[in-house]
């Protein structure tokens, strides 16, 4: 969700806690005994931020006024690529569904961010071990290619050890309803062999959640579906050989 019109006028008031009861309360489970102070950076509307706002001393960060404007604890608007606050001002960085929405530039320079303003501990979450072409969608105008929830890298928890060098991971753990991971090559051929209306079926996505921007040219449109027998074997032969796993990862870092 990099583009900054459709990430300020996101319905922020359609997402509520109750669909994220279960993780909350499995990240209020993680959080070690000697923390405090939190900053939780791309805090959204802050669906899990009053909750740890209820119990920590919480400063959320967001590029979203509207989004902020939902969040109960203090609140700072600013780009999470260069927060202004000192280093090491916060027992512990928590960040959740951030990192996969951020391009080249912005997640180095985030990265750095996180680093830097903790004292301690880093919390991150992030879906986990995705295949970004699973739920692709394709711009009837400019053509252009783009996963539908906006993610642009996916994760494993090892990838952590490299992000992060100068920290060590204490905890690791997937959580969530569980999903079926796609097949690289499948997901390729399939997009290779068979027409885009027909990458995401309808039983993945209901009709009324098919409305979408394109991230390049601004397009708004409906990703209708239309059967293709090609996509459809894909998916059957990704049955066969791709398992489903819980749909999210969560890292917890300590500095060395
Ligand atoms: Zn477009």
């Amino acid at each position: 969700m990099d583009n900054p019109v459709y990430y300020e006028n996101f319905e922020w008031e359609n997402l509520n806690i109750s669909q994220l009861k279960d993780k909350v309360s499995k990240i209020l489970s993680i959080i070690p005994d000697n923390v405090n102070s939190i900053i939780d950076v791309g805090s959204g509307n802050g669906i899990i931020t009053n909750e740890l706002h209820k119990k920590y001393n919480v400063t959320a960060v967001d590029r979203s006024k509207k989004a902020l404007s939902f969040v109960k604890a203090k609140k700072i608007q600013a780009d999470c690529s260069n927060i202004p606050i000192e280093n090491n001002s916060f027992d512990m960085v928590f960040s959740s569904e951030l990192l996969e929405h951020l391009e080249k530039n912005t997640f180095y320079k985030t990265l750095n961010e996180l680093k830097r303003l903790t004292k301690k501990y880093l919390f991150i979450t992030v879906p986990n071990d995705e295949n970004l072409r699973k739920t692709d969608i394709q711009c009837p105008e400019c053509k252009f290619i783009y996963n539908r929830a906006y993610h642009l890298r996916n994760f494993k928890a090892k990838d952590f050890k490299i992000c992060f060098k100068d920290f060590k991971i204490i905890y690791s753990e997937t959580f969530g309803k569980k999903v079926r991971y796609y097949n690289p090559l499948i997901s390729k051929i399939k997009q290779k062999i068979s027409p885009a209306k027909s990458w995401i079926p309808y039983y993945w996505t209901p009709k009324n959640n098919r409305q979408t921007m394109c991230p390049k040219c601004e397009h708004k449109f409906v990703y209708e579906y239309k059967f293709n027998i090609f996509s459809f074997a894909c998916d059957m032969l990704n049955i066969l050989i791709s398992h489903k796993k819980p749909y999210w990862l969560f890292v917890l870092l300590e500095k060395n």
